[in-house]
């Protein structure tokens, strides 16, 4: 049997084991996933001990370590290097360990799996913080036309633009206003809907049929934000789709190195 963990400081909250645990066995793959709990000063100690165990095949990361890992992974996807984030680290064959980002293929594998058509399709993507990112880049993978990026504060919004043109060698990507045009696919990549007091990402009224609005927050499955659109006639999108996208795509990322 191989382990594959996932480390955070704290744990409790961690869905991805009940998530996985079924996905494994329904494929016959020989792999148990476990919570482990690792304070963020013991993760240098942790991380020896984890490359120790050979029949340890890799490990989801969580909060406070997304940004720390890629330091110690001795190898980066290249996306999570230019994310700067890693979320699954992968013993590779030669036993070294490889870090990957998949936010942002997540979110897309959860998009898709529901039946939303991307290809060809405008975007517009509210929020420029690390989720942002991931995302902005797996849309323009998975053959989105044009992407629209809005953000409190501007500039953050025309460097993740810049930034995503850069190392695609397009014209993708633009920072503009929260204004969605008829038959957008609208996303919410801030954290605002999480709380119940927080503001909406935008002026609702700007939204209707034919517009697919898609969330990143999870937790409440149907946030204010959802229940307007949805209100208003546009297909909606939780943020659960995009941890569903992300435990199905780090499932076959695992069973792939079993080789
Ligand atoms: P960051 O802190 O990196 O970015 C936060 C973003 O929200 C920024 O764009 C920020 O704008 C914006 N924002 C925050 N507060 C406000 C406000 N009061 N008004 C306007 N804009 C605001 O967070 P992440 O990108 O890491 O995470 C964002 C959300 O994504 C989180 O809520 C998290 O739960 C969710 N998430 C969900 C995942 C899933 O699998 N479903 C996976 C990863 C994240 P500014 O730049 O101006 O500060």
């Amino acid at each position: 049997t191989r382990l594959m963990g996932i480390i955070g400081d704290p744990i409790s909250q961690a869905k991805t084991p009940q998530a996985i645990n079924p996905i494994f066995a329904a494929k016959a793959a020989d792999i148990v996933c476990v919570p482990l709990h690792v304070p963020t000063d013991d993760l240098g100690t942790v991380w020896a001990g984890l490359k120790a165990m050979p029949n340890l095949i890799g490990f989801g990361v969580t909060l406070p370590h997304k940004q720390m890992v890629p330091q110690l992974c001795d190898s980066l996807d290249p996306l999570a290097e230019r994310i700067g984030a890693v979320n699954v680290v992968r013993r590779e064959q030669d036993g070294s360990f490889r870090g990957y980002q998949f936010d942002g293929q997540g979110f897309v594998r959860g998009l898709t799996a529901q039946g939303v058509v991307l290809q060809g399709r405008d975007a517009l993507m509210i929020g420029a913080g690390g989720a942002a990112v991931a995302i902005a880049f797996a849309l323009q993978q998975a053959g989105v036309a044009r992407l629209v990026v809005a953000n409190r504060t501007f500039e953050k919004a025309e460097a993740l633009a810049r930034a995503v043109n850069e190392a695609t060698g397009t014209a993708f990507a633009a920072a503009g206003a929260p204004t969605p045009a008829p038959r957008q696919l609208l996303i919410n990549a801030t954290s605002l809907g999480l709380n119940d007091t927080d503001p909406l990402p935008l002026d609702v009224s700007t939204l209707q049929a034919g517009m697919t609005v898609a969330e990143v927050i999870a937790k409440p499955e149907i946030t204010a934000l959802l229940r307007a659109a949805e209100q208003r006639g546009a297909a909606i999108h939780s943020g659960i789709h995009m941890i569903t996208g992300q435990v199905s795509l780090i499932a076959d990322h695992m069973i792939e190195a079993l080789g």
